[in-house]
C-alpha cells in the first residue's frame, strides 16, 4: 500500500473536540481507525485519538479517487483527514458520543500508516484476552480509552500533589538510583560495578537516608515522586519498582506532617473529583488492635466490642472460653436472617491455625436462652440493630491455663501478646465476614473514603524464625522519649520474646484508607547516641554499625535538626481513585506477579563480554 507523508499538514482539533457549534468549519483530525463500516458508496470511519472519537464520512460520489483508498483501510490504520464538520440528521444523532451530533465529510485523506491485524482491538468495549496478551502488547493496550483515562487521572493527581507541596515550600529534589543498601527491610536489587570489580551498587528501597541527609543539609522541606526498588516475593498487588510520594521536613511535630499529608491528599482526591473529610481521625496502634484486630482498620464497618464484662463467670466457664483473655463481639450490619447452612459455612472462615487461637459463637438465639441479661447487654454495647449479625469471639479454654501474677512485668507482657493474638484473629474474622456479606451491608459499594492515622506503633517486632527482635519500621524511627529506659532494659534481653523491647512505642504513623495502608512515616532519631543504641538493639556491634552506617552516624554529629517525614504509595492512590482492580491498571509499563516485563522480555541473560567486563561468572 502506498503511504503518505504527514508533510506540513497540521492537526486543527482532537477527535473528541468537535460539537454542533463547529458545523461548517474545515478541520483536520489525525488518529487511529477505531471502526470502519462500508455501505458501498458511503464509508464511515470512526477516527480515535486519546481524546475520543469522531465519525468521518467518505462519499464516493463526491470523491471517487479517495474512495478507492479508503476501501483498503482497516482498523488501527493511522489517518489524517481534512473535511467539513456537518450536523448529523436528527435520526442519526448518537447521544452516547460527545461528538455524536456531528460528522466530518472528508475532502482529503492521508494514509499515514497501516497496521497488522492486532491481537485485540483497542476500540472493543470488552477486550476478551488474558492479561498476559495485554502486557505483551502494552502499546496497543494503552490505546484503550480505559487506560488513557487511568493514565490521565494519574497525571492529574500527581500534578495536584506537586503543586500543593511546592506551594507549601517543599523543593522537589532527585536522589540517586545507584547507591548503597538502605534498610527498609526488603531485599536489594544490586547493580554490579565495572570500575570496581566485585562491588555493587544497590537500587534504593526508598530515599530514606538521602532525605534525612537533605534535612541535615538545611534544605528544610523536600519531596520527590520517587521510584523505589524492592526485591520481594511478589504478592498479588506489589510491583518490584513502585512510586512513592516521599517527603521530609525539618523541625516538625507529628501534626505538621499530618497537615501536609492531608493537604496533598485533599488536592489529589479533589483533582479526581472526590471530596474528603478533614482532619483525619487518629488512633494509637494498641487501640486499633483492641478494636479492629489490625493496624490498618477499615472504618466503614463497626469496630469489635469488648463484651467480657457482660457475662457472669460461670457463663464463660460453660462456654469453655479462656476468661483471662478478651471476649469480643463482631457486628456485621444488615445481614438479615441466616439459615442453619449459612451459619455452618462460617466455620470455613477460620483456618486450622486460627481455630487454635479463637473460637466463635454465632447462634445468638441459643445464647439468649441461656443468658438473656448478658446477651441484652452485648446487643446494647455493640450498638446492634435488628438484622445485624453478631458473632462472639473468644480464646478456647486451655487445660493448663496459668494464673498471671500481678506485678510481674514479663508475665503481663506475655498476657498482652496472647490477648493481641485473640484480637488479631478476631479482626481477620471480622474482615472475612465483611467480605462475605458485602452484597448485604453494601458498605463497600459507594465512594466513601474513611481515612485514619494510626499512631504509636511498637518499635520492635518479635521474629519467630530468628527468635530475636527486629525493628518494626526502619531503624531511624524515633521512640517515645519516655520509653528510653525500656530500651536500656530491653537491649539486655534481645532473645526474650517477653523483653521490654515489646513495650516500646515509636513516633511512627501510618495513613490508612478503607483498610489499606497508603503510607507510613515517623519522627526520626536526630541524636547520634540514640541512633547508635538502636543499631545495638538490632544486634549490630560497633564494627558493623561503622561498616554499614558509619557515614550516617558521622553526619548526625554535625548539627542535625529534629526532622520527620513520610512516604505514600502513588500507584495505590491512583488505583483507588481509578476504581481499578490492580496496580497494573495505573502503571504504563508494569511487571507481572513474577517480576517480568512481558513486552520487553526482561530480565534476560547478557552476553559473555558484558559479564566479563563486570568480572562476573554465572554458575551453571
Ligand atoms: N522510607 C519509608 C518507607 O518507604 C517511609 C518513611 O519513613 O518516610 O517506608
Amino acid at each position: 500500500m502506498q503511504l503518505d507523508f504527514l508533510g506540513d499538514l497540521k492537526r486543527t482539533h482532537r477527535c473528541g473536540d468537535l460539537r454542533s457549534t463547529d458545523a461548517g468549519k474545515t478541520i483536520t483530525l489525525m488518529g487511529w481507525v477505531n471502526r470502519r463500516r462500508d455501505h458501498g458508496n458511503l464509508i464511515f470511519i470512526d477516527l480515535r485519538d486519546r481524546s475520543g472519537i469522531t465519525q468521518i464520512v467518505f462519499d464516493n460520489e463526491r470523491n471517487p479517487e479517495m474512495h478507492e483508498r479508503v476501501e483498503s483501510v482497516r482498523n488501527e490504520y493511522v489517518l489524517a483527514v481534512t473535511g467539513i464538520v456537518e450536523p448529523r440528521s436528527e435520526n442519526t444523532i448518537n447521544p452516547k458520543m460527545v461528538t455524536g451530533e456531528i460528522e466530518v465529510i472528508a475532502s482529503e485523506l492521508r494514509l499515514l500508516n497501516e497496521s497488522k491485524v492486532p491481537p485485540f482491538f483497542p476500540g472493543d468495549a470488552n477486550i476478551n484476552v488474558n492479561e498476559e496478551v495485554r502486557l505483551k502488547y502494552r502499546y496497543l493496550d494503552l490505546r484503550r480509552p480505559e487506560m488513557h483515562a487511568n493514565i490521565e487521572m494519574r497525571h492529574r493527581i500527581t500534578l495536584a500533589i506537586r503543586n500543593y507541596l511546592s506551594g507549601e515550600g517543599f523543593y522537589e529534589i532527585e536522589t540517586p538510583y545507584m547507591t548503597r543498601s538502605t534498610p527498609e527491610g526488603a531485599r536489594d536489587y544490586l547493580v554490579p560495578s565495572r570500575v570496581h570489580p566485585g562491588e555493587f551498587y544497590a537500587l534504593p528501597q526508598s530515599p530514606q537516608i538521602f532525605k534525612q541527609l537533605l534535612m541535615i543539609g538545611g534544605l528544610d522541606r523536600y519531596f520527590q515522586i520517587a521510584r523505589c526498588f524492592r526485591d520481594e516475593d511478589l504478592r498479588a498487588d506489589r510491583q518490584p519498582e513502585f512510586t512513592q510520594i516521599d517527603l521530609e521536613l525539618a523541625f516538625p511535630t507529628e501534626e505538621t506532617i499530618h497537615d501536609v499529608v492531608e493537604g496533598f491528599l485533599n488536592a489529589a482526591f479533589s483533582a479526581a473529583g472526590n471530596k474528603i473529610e478533614r482532619p483525619f481521625p487518629q488512633m494509637p496502634y494498641d487501640e486499633a488492635i483492641r478494636r479492629y484486630g489490625i493496624d490498618k482498620p477499615d472504618l466503614r464497618l463497626p469496630a469489635m466490642t469488648d463484651v467480657k464484662a457482660c457475662f457472669p463467670a460461670d457463663a464463660l466457664e460453660t462456654l469453655a472460653v479462656d476468661a483471662s483473655l478478651p471476649v469480643v463481639v463482631i457486628r456485621t450490619p444488615k445481614v438479615g436472617e441466616l439459615s442453619r447452612k449459612e451459619r455452618d459455612e462460617h466455620k470455613t472462615l477460620l483456618s486450622d491455625k486460627q481455630s487454635k487461637v479463637i473460637k466463635f459463637l454465632d447462634d445468638f438465639k441459643r445464647l439468649e436462652k441461656s443468658w438473656p441479661d448478658a446477651i441484652a447487654k452485648v446487643r446494647e454495647l455493640s450498638g446492634a440493630e435488628p438484622g445485624d449479625l453478631l458473632v462472639l469471639v473468644a480464646a478456647p479454654k486451655k487445660a493448663d491455663a496459668a494464673e498471671v501474677s500481678s506485678g510481674d512485668a514479663a508475665a503481663a507482657r506475655r498476657q498482652q501478646r496472647d490477648s493481641y493474638a485473640v484480637y488479631s484473629n478476631a479482626g481477620q474474622l471480622r474482615l472475612a465476614l465483611a467480605q462475605r456479606y458485602a452484597a448485604r451491608h453494601k458498605a463497600f459499594d459507594d465512594k466513601t473514603f474513611k481515612f485514619l492515622w494510626v499512631t504509636d506503633f511498637p518499635s520492635f517486632e518479635w521474629d519467630e524464625q530468628s527468635e530475636t527482635w527486629t525493628f518494626a519500621h526502619h531503624p531511624f524511627t524515633s521512640l517515645h522519649e519516655d520509653h528510653m529506659e525500656l530500651l536500656d532494659e530491653g537491649v539486655k534481653a534481645l532473645h526474650d520474646p517477653n523483653s521490654a523491647l515489646g513495650a516500646i512505642r515509636s513516633r511512627a504513623y501510618d495513613v490508612v484508607l478503607n483498610g489499606t495502608e497508603l503510607g507510613s512515616g515517623s519522627i526520626r532519631i536526630h541524636q547520634q547516641d540514640v541512633q547508635a543504641k538502636i543499631f545495638e538493639a538490632l544486634g549490630m556491634d560497633e564494627a558493623e554499625q561503622k561498616l554499614r552506617f558509619g557515614f550516617f552516624l558521622e553526619a548526625l554529629q554535625y548539627g542535625t535538626p529534629p526532622h520527620g517525614g513520610i512516604a505514600l504509595g502513588l500507584d495505590r492512590i491512583a488505583m483507588i481513585l481509578a476504581g481499578a482492580p490492580s496496580l497494573r491498571e495505573v502503571i504504563a509499563f508494569p511487571k507481572t506477579a513474577a517480576a517480568t516485563d512481558l513486552m520487553m522480555d526482561a530480565p534476560t541473560p547478557v552476553t559473555d563480554v558484558q559479564l566479563k567486563e563486570l568480572s562476573i561468572a554465572i554458575k551453571k
